[in-house]
C-alpha cells in the first residue's frame, strides 16, 4: 500500500513538469526554464513509462488465493488450529483413522526409519455440514500444524494460468511452514473428471494439483485434506494412490452422535432442568451437524428474545421447529376455506402415518411456515438402516395421504401437495430402479436401460405410487370420523401435540370384545 503511494506521489510530480516543460517549450513566448529538448523527452517518457506501470498496476488480476493474499500481514500463530477432536462429537472411527496420521505428523522419525512414507491426502465426502471441515481443523490442532485453507472455487479463474498459479502459490506456503495441512474444500470444482470438451484452465489447475501432490518429498510434513459433496465427479487421477487415496465418509449423523453433537453445542449454554437432550436427539432424525449447532443457537436466541436466563425445552422446540419448518408467518392472509382445506390434508398425513406406524407424529400445525401452509412435524421411533419394501409403501401412503385426504372430503384436490408428490415419486422410482423391488424383479436399472424403457418404468413406478395412494384413501375411509376430529380441532387451536392426538386417537379406540 506503502510503495503504491510514494508511486503514486512520484506521477504527479512527473505530471507536473511534464506539463510546466510542455507549456514552457512550445506555449510560452520565450523559453524561461533553460532544459534542452533532448532532457525534456525524458523527463516524458519517464512520465508516461509511470502512468502505464501505475494504471497496470491498478488492473493486475490477484494472482492469490484468500488464504495467502494477506500472507505479510498472517504470522504462522494466527493460522494455527485452536480446535481439537475434543471440539468433534462422534465420529469416533474417523478420529481412530486419522490418529495413525496425526502420530505420523507429531512423530515423522519414527515413520522413516521404517521406510513408510507420509499419507499425503485424505479426502472427506459425504453430504453437508457433516464436519469435514471442523475434522480437518481438528488434525491441525492436534498437530499444531498450519492450517490453510482454500475452497476450490478460489482456484477458478477465466484467464489460463491463474489457478494454477494460485495452487503453485498455496503448496509453497504450505512446504515454507510445515508442518502444515492444506484444507481444499469443494475440491469437485477443479478436481471434476476431464473429458474431450473441458476447459482449459480447470484442466491446467488440476494438472498443477497433481503435480504438486507428487512433487513433494518426504522431509516436508505436508498434508493435503480435500472435501467434497460428490466424490463420483472426481478424476481418476486426483483419487488414484500416492494422491487422495484416503477417502473418508462422513454422513449424518447417528442417534448417539446427535446426542454428542448437541452436548458438544450446549456445553456453554445454561440449560434448565427440563431439558432433555436424548429427547432432542431423537427428534432431530436425518438432521447434519450443522443443523444440529444451528438449533442449539436458535435455542438460545428464542430464550434471550423471551427474556429467560436459563434454555428450556420448549425453546428447544420452538429452534427444531424453525430449522425443520422454517420461519414462522405472523400475519398470515390464509382464505377461512384454504385453512379447511390445509386442516383436512394435515389430518390425512397424520392419521395414514399413525395408522401404519410409519413415524412418530411429534405436532401437526397449521400455521404456515416458510412457504407450506401446514405441516406435519414426525420422526422414526430409532435409525434405521435397512427398510423392507412395506415400509417404503407406507412411506408413499403417508405422503399422498394429504392429497387422498382432500380427494375423499372435498372431491377436489389442490396444489398443496407438490413437495408430497415428488417425494413420494422418488421413493418409488428408487424401488424400480435401484432396489429391485418392482414386478421387473431383482434387477438394478442403468441409465440404458431407463434411455429406451421410459414407459414401462413409468408403468412401474406410477403401480407403486397407486398402491400408496389407494392404501391411504382406504385407511381414511375408514376411519374418517378421526380425520374430522384432528381436521376441527386444527380449525380450532391450530396446533396438535402428540399427546393430544393419542387423547383424539383413544376416543376412537373400539372397545376390547370379551366375547371373541
Ligand atoms: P460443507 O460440506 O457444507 O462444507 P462440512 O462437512 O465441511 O460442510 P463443517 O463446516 O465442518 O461441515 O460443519 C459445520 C458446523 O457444524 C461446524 O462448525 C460445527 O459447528 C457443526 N458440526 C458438524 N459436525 C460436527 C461434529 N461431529 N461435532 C461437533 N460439531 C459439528
Amino acid at each position: 500500500m506503502k510503495k503504491k503511494i510514494v508511486l503514486f506521489l512520484i506521477l504527479i510530480i512527473a505530471l507536473i513538469a511534464s506539463t510546466i516543460l510542455i507549456y514552457d517549450g512550445y506555449l510560452s513566448p520565450s523559453s524561461l526554464i533553460k532544459i534542452n529538448m533532448g532532457s525534456r523527452i525524458i523527463v516524458w517518457v519517464i512520465t508516461i513509462i509511470l502512468l502505464i506501470y501505475f494504471r497496470n498496476s491498478n488492473s493486475k488480476p490477484q494472482l492469490v488465493p484468500s488464504v495467502l493474499s494477506n500472507e505479510k500481514e498472517t504470522n504462522r500463530e494466527k493460522n494455527k488450529s485452536k480446535i481439537s477432536f475434543n471440539d468433534v462429537a462422534g465420529l469416533e472411527e474417523i478420529k481412530e483413522e486419522l490418529q495413525e496420521t496425526i502420530d505420523f505428523i507429531n512423530n515423522p522419525n519414527k515413520y522413516k526409519r521404517m521406510g513408510a512414507s507420509i499419507p499425503k491426502g485424505i479426502l472427506f465426502y459425504g453430504p453437508p455440514g457433516t464436519g469435514k471441515t471442523l475434522l480437518a481443523k481438528a488434525v491441525a490442532g492436534e498437530t499444531n500444524s498450519t492450517f490453510l485453507y482454500a475452497s476450490g472455487s478460489e482456484f477458478v479463474e477465466k484467464y489460463v494460468g491463474v489457478g494454477a498459479k494460485r495452487v503453485r502459490t498455496l503448496f509453497e506456503r504450505a512446504k515454507k511452514e510445515a508442518p502444515s495441512i492444506i484444507f481444499i474444500d469443494e475440491i469437485d470444482a477443479i478436481g471434476t473428471k476431464r473429458n474431450l470438451d473441458s476447459n482449459n484452465e480447470k484442466d491446467q489447475t488440476l494438472n498443477q494439483l497433481l503435480v504438486e501432490m507428487d512433487g513433494f518429498n518426504t522431509n516436508e510434513t505436508v498434508i493435503i485434506i480435500g472435501a467434497t459433496n460428490r466424490l463420483d465427479l472426481l478424476d481418476e487421477a486426483l483419487l488414484r494412490p500416492g494422491r487422495f487415496d484416503r477417502h473418508i465418509y462422513l454422513g449424518n449423523p447417528n442417534m448417539r452422535s446427535r446426542e454428542q453433537i448437541l452436548r458438544v453445542h450446549t456445553k456453554n449454554k445454561p440449560l434448565d432442568k427440563t431439558v432433555d437432550i436424548k429427547s432432542i436427539a431423537k427428534k432431530t432424525h436425518g438432521l447434519s451437524g450443522a443443523e444440529l449447532a444451528n438449533i442449539a443457537n436458535e435455542a438460545a436466541i428464542i430464550a434471550v428474545r423471551n427474556n429467560k436466563n436459563k434454555i428450556n425445552g420448549s425453546h428447544f422446540d420452538a429452534a427444531i421447529e424453525r430449522v425443520l419448518a422454517g420461519l414462522e408467518i405472523k400475519n398470515p392472509t390464509v382464505l377461512l376455506k384454504e385453512k379447511n382445506t390445509v386442516a383436512i390434508h394435515e389430518a390425512g398425513h397424520a392419521l395414514v402415518s399413525k395408522m401404519l406406524k410409519t413415524d412418530m407424529v411429534q405436532k401437526i400445525s397449521i400455521v404456515p411456515r416458510g412457504h407450506a401452509l401446514g405441516y406435519v412435524l414426525k420422526f422414526p421411533e430409532e435409525d434405521r438402516y435397512l427398510l423392507t419394501k412395506q415400509e417404503l409403501l407406507n412411506k408413499i401412503s403417508g405422503l399422498l395421504a394429504g392429497r387422498a385426504a382432500e380427494e375423499l372430503i372435498f372431491n377436489e384436490i389442490t396444489t398443496g401437495a407438490k413437495d408430497d408428490l415428488d417425494k413420494a415419486t422418488h421413493i418409488a422410482r428408487e424401488m424400480v430402479c435401484s432396489y429391485g423391488m418392482s414386478s421387473l424383479g431383482p434387477m438394478a436399472v442403468d441409465e440404458n436401460y431407463i434411455k429406451h424403457n421410459y414407459e414401462t418404468l413409468r408403468i412401474e413406478i406410477r403401480k407403486i405410487i397407486d398402491k400408496g395412494y389407494n392404501e391411504s384413501l382406504k385407511i381414511l375411509s375408514e376411519n374418517i370420523e378421526i380425520l374430522h376430529h384432528i381436521s376441527n380441532v386444527l380449525m380450532e387451536k391450530e396446533t396438535i401435540n402428540s399427546d393430544e392426538l393419542d387423547e383424539i386417537f383413544k376416543l376412537y379406540e373400539k372397545p376390547f370384545d370379551c366375547a371373541t
